[in-house]
């Protein structure tokens, strides 16, 4: 098989690693962007390039349920020789069509093997072609001491997907690997590294939603616990899609709203101040699908609501639905130079901070809606795969 029929097979089973999105910049690595985009904190006027992912090999000896390349599966498998990697890569690299590397495998042969051949290939792009770019490596579960020490030398970011938000949900959907010891183990060793700034864009991890019955209050809080004591940039969410030929081939799809939700609840959690018993689960530890999390705990915490727009502190500017940082930094700086009175002052920042005006006084005066208003706009509705628009 010649290089490019591999890639046609390797790219293409990399492309929904939610990890390989750009990470951000570490102090060895500025992106380079394309003009007309927008970043993805829609600060920036900047596109950021993509990364060119791609697996070292499909050929797989673990049998994850959900996943298309287990062993007990049909279907061509491909794998890359460690040379070919820089083959891959570096020609859509000099021509700027990418601007990184994400690479990951399957377990070909046993997970020493796998990871072996994976970081010969890096270590062949960074020693003998010199690269000094952003390289985004995936370990796999029960990698060896010198092999993470190895990836940490090689890599700006590492990540190793959890899967699962336990060891239980995950022994139902990937029997191979062992929670505590092939998972939060190595995590706890990239932490140390993550520590003493080697790793400059840090670790992230993925969980797959949806494939093990969990609640998003599972999820939710493993994610808190990631963030807090291993010190994880990223957790990902990635919806789960029945396979046809695996075990979980007649199960449901996961909505995408349930994963938009998890997002924006992960947000609330690592940028607003929220803390996981404050988010707006239902009985079943379910976030709402029709809501956008922060405005389901706003109609649901009356009470803390209006606050006024020209007085209120940042941290209470944070809680109302329309205000994100950017446009709470924005009202503190305006609001110095003329307070907020009529209307149009809020609704001028833009339309996300025009929904502000249910929940702030301007100067003491309320635009807002009623509550009665409020609850028919924002009843329950069915929401299966498309995004809603709360
Ligand atoms: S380890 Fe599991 S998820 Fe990864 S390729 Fe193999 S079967 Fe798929």
């Amino acid at each position: 098989m010649d290089l490019d029929a591999k890639l046609d097979l390797l790219a293409d089973a990399a492309r929904y690693d939610l990890c390989a999105t750009l990470a951000a910049p570490g102090r060895r690595f500025t992106p380079r962007t394309a003009a007309g985009g927008a970043s993805e904190d829609g600060g920036a006027v900047h596109r950021a390039r993509p990364l060119f992912r791609v697996l070292m090999s499909n050929i797989c000896a673990w049998n994850c349920a959900y996943c298309p390349l287990r062993a007990a599966s049909d279907g061509p498998r491909a794998s890359l020789e460690p040379e070919e990697l820089a083959a891959a890569f570096l020609p859509r690299y000099h021509a700027g069509a990418v601007q990184g590397l994400f690479v990951a495998t399957a377990v070909h042969g046993d997970v020493g093997a796998a990871i072996g051949r994976m970081l010969d290939g890096v270590e062949a792009l960074r020693r003998k072609h010199a690269y000094d770019g952003y390289v985004h490596i995936k370990l796999l579960p029960g990698a060896s001491f010198s092999d993470v020490e190895r990836a940490v030398r090689l890599a700006n970011r590492l990540s190793l997907n959890l899967e699962a938000p336990s060891a239980d949900h995950l022994r139902r959907i990937s029997p191979e690997r062992q929670w505590h010891t092939d998972l939060i183990e190595r995590l706890r060793w990239a932490r140390e590294w993550q520590r003493t700034g080697a790793l400059p864009a840090g670790t992230a991890t993925q969980l797959v939603v949806g494939a093990a019955d969990e609640r998003d209050r599972d999820i939710l809080g493993t994610g808190a616990w990631l963030y807090r004591e291993l010190g994880l940039r990223r957790v990902y969410f990635g919806p789960f899609r029945p396979i046809p030929g695996t075990p979980l081939a007649e199960a449901p799809p996961t909505p995408l709203a349930r994963v938009q939700r998890l997002q924006q609840a992960d947000w609330l959690l690592r940028s607003y101040g929220f803390l996981q018993a404050e988010l707006p689960f239902d009985a079943t530890g379910d976030l709402p699908l029709h809501l956008d999390p922060k405005l389901a705990w706003a109609l649901a915490n009356p009470g803390r609501f209006p606050v006024e727009l020209n007085t209120a502190d940042p941290e209470q500017l944070l809680r109302v639905p329309g205000l994100g940082p950017l446009s709470v930094a924005r009202i503190v700086r305006l609001r110095q130079l003329h307070p907020f009175r009529e209307l149009r002052h809020l609704t001028s920042l833009g339309s996300q901070a025009a929904r502000a005006r249910d929940f702030v006084t301007l100067d003491g005066r309320f635009f807002g809606r009623t509550p009665a208003e409020l609850a028919r706009l924002y009843a329950p509705r069915p929401i299966v795969e498309q995004l809603p628009l709360f």
